[in-house]
């Protein structure tokens, strides 16, 4: 006897609008249908460990099976199977009445939340034009029943008889969904979809090389881990297993460096596995490589409004069924349940390195250079991570040497505090280019860190803050004496034509573009006669603001240089006897000196190799200079 009638729906027809507004999210339908029916497996084995049901449970597995001619897709399970009464309870009356409005309100995140709100099963309907659910439940002396529909909302109901318990959904894929009438698209959807559900899933056969071709044996394929790692215990877990599991979801990454094993019930329950990749910069960086299961079910692979921004640099997978999935992205953030769940998970991050660093310091320093991007990252912008860090996070000095916070501190201190009592942190930006300058710090006693990392301008910044009476220079950012002041120095003190003559000698043969600071200093007669620094904030909050620091002014400015003449060199002292002297008001001076500097062979050789020196010369400046130490050398042969 068939049995017809309406789904209850009250929104007239409801699959148009589940067509039109989940276009972008169609595959997620079989997601639905197999989530369905490992739920009614589940149920199964419950019943069985409950002693409810006492019948032989068989093998508890899910089945999908494509004809791809056909065009029909079935989805099979041997679970708890309905009455005809629940088809009727859960299928035909199903709470609809709020969906089409549901729907309309949250079209953007449909895709996370249709499987929370009752539209699982009725997701087929986006890729079908026919339905049929065959079903006979556990319960002793039920009947088979037979439901079929077309996507209107009439639906056709009978008897049938089915030998085995539990469901098999037949989807008749629609003319426009033919894409899902092909193995290897539901290959891809099991894997991204269903690759860690908890019951053993068979797509087709194993194949086995066989003629010179891959042929099926008779081996039923399972798709899925249904005890992935994150899962288990971490005391019975190897190190082995975490890379095994990391290459498992990455095979095209490099080893990662440390993980982190996520399991609390109270007060949520979360699960999960963190791993910190290899980072060398920011343009390499991959995130959303974290996944967002809900027992073990996947969800999205965004999960930017659950953990702070600077984690989803991290690489895992994280499993909670107490993340509401059935909000907006802007509530999530507001969310306390959320909040909580990420503030736990930032602890657990930092926990897990002051471990490491505990620990297994070797493995941290190893690895130091890999991890400092995300911990640099996490401390400028999460401030509880901020001071967690302090205690593990570690600085290297330009030997390679690496010292925690406080141990820099010890070892630095006698040498390197200055006249205010500031503690004076010298670092090197490139140990290439900034050679001379690291070279002449060592020699007075001082230690040279190294701040290579892109963030570093702006770290260096958060550290004086978070350090107290610490200020950080770079070692080419004035000369070693004045690096870091022991006493009062006294000024040199300049006649003001002199000083005006001097800075315009300077400035006539320096290139032209940046700004140039002139002074005159005694640094004595064997120390070089010119040197070329970068004001330290100046330079900072250029590079700050280049970063994207909001300081732009700052980064439309020209560069500045301080350049320090040392006046108590031979040289020196050769071209200011040799000036031509004049009132410093008129214009014609400034004419004469220009002249004469630009004609002063002297003068143009020592600029430039001051400039060399700081790795600024550079075309037609550094083949005139090349040119001019040739006629030099070539003058001095016909002297001798
Ligand atoms: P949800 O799974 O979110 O409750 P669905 O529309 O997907 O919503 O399913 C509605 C109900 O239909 C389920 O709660 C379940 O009781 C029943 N159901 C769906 N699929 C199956 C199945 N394969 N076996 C047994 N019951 C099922």
């Amino acid at each position: 006897m068939a049995n017809k009638g309406q789904i209850g729906v009250t929104t007239e027809n409801i699959f148009p609008v589940i067509k039109q507004f989940l276009y972008s999210d169609h595959e997620i339908f079989l997601r639905e249908l197999v989530a369905n029916a490992v739920d009614a497996t589940q149920k199964m084995k419950a019943l069985a460990t409950s002693g409810d049901c006492k019948e032989e449970l068989g093998d508890l597995q899910v089945h999908i099976e494509l004809d791809e001619k056909e065009k029909t897709l079935k989805i099979i399970d041997n679970g708890i199977g309905m009455t005809e009464e629940e088809v009727d309870k859960y299928i035909n009356q199903i709470a609809f009445s709020s969906a089409g409005e549901f729907l309309e309100k949250y079209k953007d995140q449909i895709g996370n939340i249709i499987g929370h709100f009752g539209l699982g099963f009725y997701s087929a309907f986006m890729v079908s034009k026919k339905v049929t659910i065959e079903t006979l439940s556990w319960k002793e002396g039920a009947k088979a029943v037979k439901w079929s529909c077309d996507g209107s909302p009439a639906y056709e109901m009978e008897e049938i008889e089915k030998a085995d318990r539990g469901t098999v959904i037949t989807l008749y894929l629609d003319d426009d969904s033919t894409e899902y009438a092909n193995k290897t698209r539901i290959d891809m959807l099991l894997q991204k979809y269903c690759k860690f559900m908890p019951v053993p899933i068979v797509f087709g056969k194993e194949q086995e090389w066989k003629d010179s071709k891959y042929v099926d044996t008779d081996k039923d394929k399972v798709i899925n881990a249904v005890e992935p790692l994150w899962t288990k215990a971490p005391s019975e877990l190897k190190d082995e297993d975490y890379q095994n599991f990391y290459r498992t979801l990455f095979p095209m990454n490099e080893e990662p460096l440390f993980w982190i094993h996520l399991n609390v019930d109270y007060p949520f329950n979360l699960t999960g596995i963190l791993y910190f990749p290899k980072l060398k910069d920011r343009v390499a960086v991959e995130r959303n490589k974290i996944s967002l299961y809900c027992n073990q079910m996947f969800v999205t692979d965004h999960v930017d409004n659950i953990v702070p921004e600077f984690m989803t640099l991290l690489h895992g997978v994280i499993d909670s069924p107490d993340i509401p999935l059935n909000v907006s992205r802007s509530y999530l953030q507001s969310d306390a349940a959320v909040k909580k769940i990420s503030t736990y998970i930032t602890k657990k991050v930092a926990d897990r390195l002051e471990g490491i660093f505990k620990d297994e310091r070797a493995q941290l320093e190893a690895k130091w250079d890999n991890l400092k991007l995300f911990i640099e990252y996490g401390m400028l912008s999460d401030e509880k991570f901020c001071e967690r860090a302090l205690k593990f996070a570690l600085l290297k000095n330009t030997d390679g040497k690496y010292f925690s916070l406080d141990e820099y501190k010890s070892a630095v201190e006698s040498t390197q505090t200055d006249k205010d009592k500031k503690l004076v942190y010298l670092y090197a930006t490139n140990v290439e280019e900034q050679y001379a300058f690291i070279e002449a710090a060592k020699n007075k006693g001082y230690d040279v860190l190294l701040m290579d990392c892109e963030l570093d301008s702006h770290y260096v910044n958060l550290l004086e803050q978070k350090l107290t009476d610490t200020r950080f220079a770079r070692v080419d950012s004035d000369a070693v004496e004045n690096l870091i002041p022991k006493e009062d120095k006294v000024k040199l003190e300049m006649k003001e034509d002199e000083r005006y003559d001097l800075e315009n000698l300077f400035k006539a043969v320096l290139p032209e573009g940046n700004d140039y600071y002139v002074v005159g200093d005694n640094l004595g007669a064997d120390t070089a006669p010119i040197l070329i620094t970068q004001n330290e904030f100046m330079r900072r909050y250029r590079e700050m603001s280049a970063l994207g620091g909001g300081m732009n002014f700052y980064g439309e400015m020209p560069k500045s240089y301080n350049i320090t003449v040392n006046m108590e060199h031979p040289l020196v002292g050769k071209i200011m006897e040799g000036k031509p002297v004049g009132d410093v008001k008129a214009d014609e001076h400034k004419a004469e000196l220009k002249t004469y500097a630009e004609g002063n062979q002297t003068l143009h050789q020592m600029v430039d190799l001051a400039l060399l020196a700081n790795g600024m010369l550079k075309g037609k400046a550094l083949s005139d200079f090349i040119a001019r130490s040739q006629e030099l050398l070539d003058r001095q042969l016909i002297k001798d």
